[in-house]
């Protein structure tokens, strides 16, 4: 069972996806598209941002994959193998790990995450090249592959925004917060919106208008906010259906300390179309916004894989 959580945001980890690399050409090198690291793929054991008990109450950030000792595991996409160590290297009880750093078209880039892989046989190594759908390893058997032996043998699977060398965290498994603080998005969420694309969409936001209106009956104010936010697709591929969470803040960044409203799911926009979001909220009796801001955090779930997250905040404010 998947927690789902309140979210909160880090302006910091959206920014990653919004760089991009002076002078880099297209190449055969770019993670242009992505498959699946096992065949057959079957997710199970543990989910990407669940929530477990063990290890003092802790989120996974990665998601778990059956196999047997032996299977094969496979590059998701191009890319450069950016760490392949077993035990005592930076991360224990992940029995031998491996990340590949893709570079996207836009510049920006992912890692993908390999753990509980086999010591014993055959692997690549750090520096090496992969290619999509290439054998870069196996999965370990349960006295290699680092983890308790009643879990099984399966692969830890994690992708990350950014690339490797822009962490200095060891964590690879669980955190006290959610794994999207920290970069991870949902991986069989991400390979599936990648699986054939040549490019992506490009989600933006925009408030078209935004009101506030506030009644008083027999000595009790009441306000609302309402308004109109334009979504666009921006980008060359199709997004699937997400979420958009509405926040009052008291400036114009979303931090802890800001109100969760409402969230709505709006559905799939094709690439170049938009969509317009009638959207209301009556606050409280007494409560009003005025001076305050209306924050729409587009896809806060991160389940579309984008070309470009650093303008997924919709601001509005402050309001009269
Ligand atoms: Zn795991």
């Amino acid at each position: 069972m998947k927690h789902i959580v309140k979210l909160c945001w880090r302006v910091t980890s959206i920014l990653l996806m919004g760089l991009t690399a002076l002078g880099s050409a297209r190449g055969a090198d770019f993670s242009d598209s992505f498959t699946y690291p096992m065949n057959p793929y079957v997710e199970g054991h543990r989910y990407f941002d669940e929530w477990t008990d063990a290890f003092g109450g802790k989120y996974h950030a990665a998601q778990d994959c059956q196999g047997r000792g032996g299977d094969p595991i496979y590059a998701v996409a191009n890319g450069v193998v950016s760490y392949s160590y077993g035990e005592g290297g930076e991360w224990a009880m992940y029995g031998y790990v491996m990340t590949i750093d893709h570079q996207l078209l836009d510049g920006s880039g992912v890692y993908s995450l390999y753990g509980h892989l086999s010591t014993r046989r055959w692997k690549k190594l750090e520096g090496e090249m992969a290619h999509k759908g290439e054998l870069i390893g196996y999965l370990g058997d349960d006295d290699e592959d680092g983890s308790l032996s009643e879990w099984g043998p399966h692969l830890h699977f994690g992708i990350r925004m950014g690339k490797k060398s822009d962490y200095y965290d060891f964590l690879v498994g669980y955190y006290t917060d959610h794994p999207a603080f920290h970069g991870w998005i949902d991986p069989g969420g991400f390979i599936e919106n990648n699986l054939r694309s040549a490019g992506f969409p490009d989600l933006i936001g925009e408030w078209n208008s935004l009101i506030q209106t506030c009644k008083t009956t027999s000595g009790r104010t009441r306000c609302k906010i309402q308004g109109t936010l334009n979504i666009q697709n921006r980008g060359d591929q199709k997004s699937p259906s997400f979420e958009v969470g509405f926040y009052l803040s008291e400036n114009e960044e979303l931090d802890d300390e800001d109100t969760f409203l409402s969230k709505a799911t709006i559905g799939s926009i094709k690439a170049g179309g938009n969509k317009a979001k009638k959207w209301s909220y009556s606050l409280p009796v007494g409560d009003h916004a005025t001076g305050k801001y209306v924050i729409a955090v587009i896809d806060e779930k991160y389940v579309v894989a984008e070309s470009n997250r650093s303008n997924n905040l919709a601001v509005y404010g402050p309001l009269p």
